[in-house]
């Protein structure tokens, strides 16, 4: 306690790491290319979390989710180098993100029972003992009296692959519950949450409880204070419910950042003066030549296989572009499905994916198995999927409406092989928006009594997305997308990008 009585302590979060062990180029994203600034890497972080550390003398190191996910360190070793890796840089605590459930509840639980730091999320309910044994809704640090609260965003549920025994509550109701639970339990005032929900959704969050003066955030990937082209300043102080100043705090995204604050809590646990900001990790931080070394050695394996030249493309494939219409990257994707399954002795009328689906874009030029990967990480197989005129009518008119008949918000776009043609008009109203659907080659308008065999992913086939209203238990599971591009990719190469006018926006006056 300092002369006023306040508790000072060093707080350090990092969100959205994405499996970004390695250095990456900055702004890029792809590979560290020397010739480029680069950014970020858990040797940076390393670096970095012990300077800070040496020069405070109580200290907090958070992670607020969205460690898996993003690069080959994540698709070749799940969750297990990610693990190692908190461990060594010493984590007190984390909460869970969308992405930790994209293996599954099985590879979550490997992962957790791997970390040795608490992890905390108060609205996660689950079947799953692997998960439940190790997650808990808070953790309390009794050297500091101060507990952190975790939560993870419910779209988790139709965005990831969480097992049907695995829920997401509301957060503010939750959080709320949990910090009157702490408060008269515990006897502790200064309560911390760390949220993997979104900047706005934090906000919100502030405003909306009573209890917390400072949430650490992630998800959204927002840029804040000293960031170029912030969305808000670091911190975003916001009032709650009893007019108390929330402060709220993130830190972009890929570890480019981490977020640092020196905290003076009062004994309300009020914020009572703070200095810091997010510090950026480029190549003038050095990189913990320990930890780089073991990353190093990580990489090797996967390395070779990754550069491996498969093909080539003319142009981009673009993905950028595919959660607000066609793109390159779709259509390429879905006529390869569609292919493929012509070619294997399928009865299919045409294929669609999910946008949310294609990860990164490839340039012109070479593609190589890592190209494919990052692009396609999530081992999907390929199934086939019977549905009548009238539901594939439904399912399209849910995706444009961006709500499906049974009311769930649908989150992604979709992208469609060259013998469906969809034509929506945005300006409609919810639920009639599509304007005309063409199945099959030679394209047919939609018979809305007809049945129609589609190929896409099990992912979206077991209601992923929510894409289908009732998701579908009775297909078989074929080969690999990532394995039928690259196949794809070797025989026909070049590869010619092309926008063909399958989805058709009429614009409104
Ligand atoms: P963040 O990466 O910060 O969590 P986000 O989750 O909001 O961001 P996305 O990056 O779009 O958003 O990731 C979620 C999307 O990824 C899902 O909506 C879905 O389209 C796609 N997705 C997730 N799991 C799978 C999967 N197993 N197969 C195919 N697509 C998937
Ligand atoms: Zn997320």
């Amino acid at each position: 306690l300092d002369s006023a009585g306040n508790y000072n302590i060093s707080i350090i979060h990092t969100n959205d790491i994405h499996a970004h062990l390695d250095q990456f180029r900055a702004t890029a994203g792809t590979d560290c290319d020397p010739r480029y600034e680069c950014a970020g890497g858990y040797s940076r972080i390393k670096t970095k979390v012990d300077q800070l550390r040496k020069g405070a003398k109580d200290s907090l190191l958070f992670s607020i989710g969205d460690e898996f996910q993003g690069t080959l360190f994540y698709s070749y070793y799940g969750g297990e180098k990610i693990a190692e890796t908190m461990n060594v840089l010493g984590y007190d605590a984390m909460t869970l993100g969308n992405h930790e459930f994209d293996g599954g509840d099985d590879k979550l639980a490997a992962f957790l029972a791997n970390l040795t730091f608490p992890v905390v999320s108060a609205n996660i309910v689950t079947n799953h003992t692997g998960i439940s044994s190790i997650l808990k809704p808070y953790h309390i640090f009794p050297q500091h009296s101060l507990a952190v609260i975790g939560v993870t965003t419910p779209v988790t549920k139709g965005t990831s692959s969480a097992g049907p025994g695995t829920n997401f509550l509301d957060p503010i109701e939750v959080i709320q519950a949990t910090v009157d639970a702490i408060k008269t339990k515990e006897k502790i005032t200064k309560i911390v949450a760390i949220t993997h929900l979104g900047y706005e959704q934090d906000i919100e969050l502030a405003s909306k409880t009573r209890g917390i003066h400072l949430i650490m955030g992630g998800h959204s990937h927002t840029l804040v204070g000293s960031m170029p082209g912030a969305a808000g300043p670091y911190p975003t102080i916001q009032k709650n419910l009893d007019g108390e100043d929330v402060f709220v705090v993130t830190a972009y995204r890929w570890g480019e950042y981490i977020g640092y604050l020196d905290i003076a809590f009062d004994p309300a646990g009020r914020i009572a003066a703070y200095t810091g900001g997010p510090i950026r990790l480029t190549n003038t931080t050095a990189q913990d030549p320990i930890m780089q070394a073991k990353v190093d050695a990580w990489r090797a394996p996967f390395d070779a296989f990754a550069k491996e030249i498969v093909g080539s493309t003319t142009g981009l494939l673009d993905q950028s572009g595919c959660q607000s219409g066609e793109c390159t990257f779709g259509n390429l994707i879905s006529d390869v499905m569609y292919d493929y399954r012509i070619k294997s002795g399928g009865n299919v009328d045409g294929a669609f994916t999910n946008a949310g689906g294609i990860r990164a874009s490839i340039s012109a030029g070479n593609i190589t198995r890592g190209d494919i990967l990052t692009a396609f990480p999530f081992g999907n197989a390929i199934v086939d999927l019977s549905f009548t005129g009238k539901e594939l009518w439904d399912m399209f008119e849910g995706i444009v409406s961006k709500v499906n008949s049974a009311g769930s918000a649908v989150t992604s776009f979709v992208q469609v092989s060259q013998s469906i043609s969809i034509t929506y008009d945005p300006s409609k109203p919810v639920g009639s928006r599509l304007v005309s659907l063409k199945v099959s080659d030679p394209l047919q308008a939609v018979d809305l009594t007809k049945t129609y065999t589609l190929a896409t992913i099990d992912f979206l086939a077991t209601g992923g997305d929510y894409f289908l209203t009732t998701p579908k238990t009775d297909f078989i599971v074929l080969d690999k997308l990532d394995e039928v591009l690259t196949a794809y990719v070797q025989e026909h190469s070049p590869i010619t990008p092309a926008i063909t006018g399958r989805i058709t926006k009429l614009s409104s006056k």
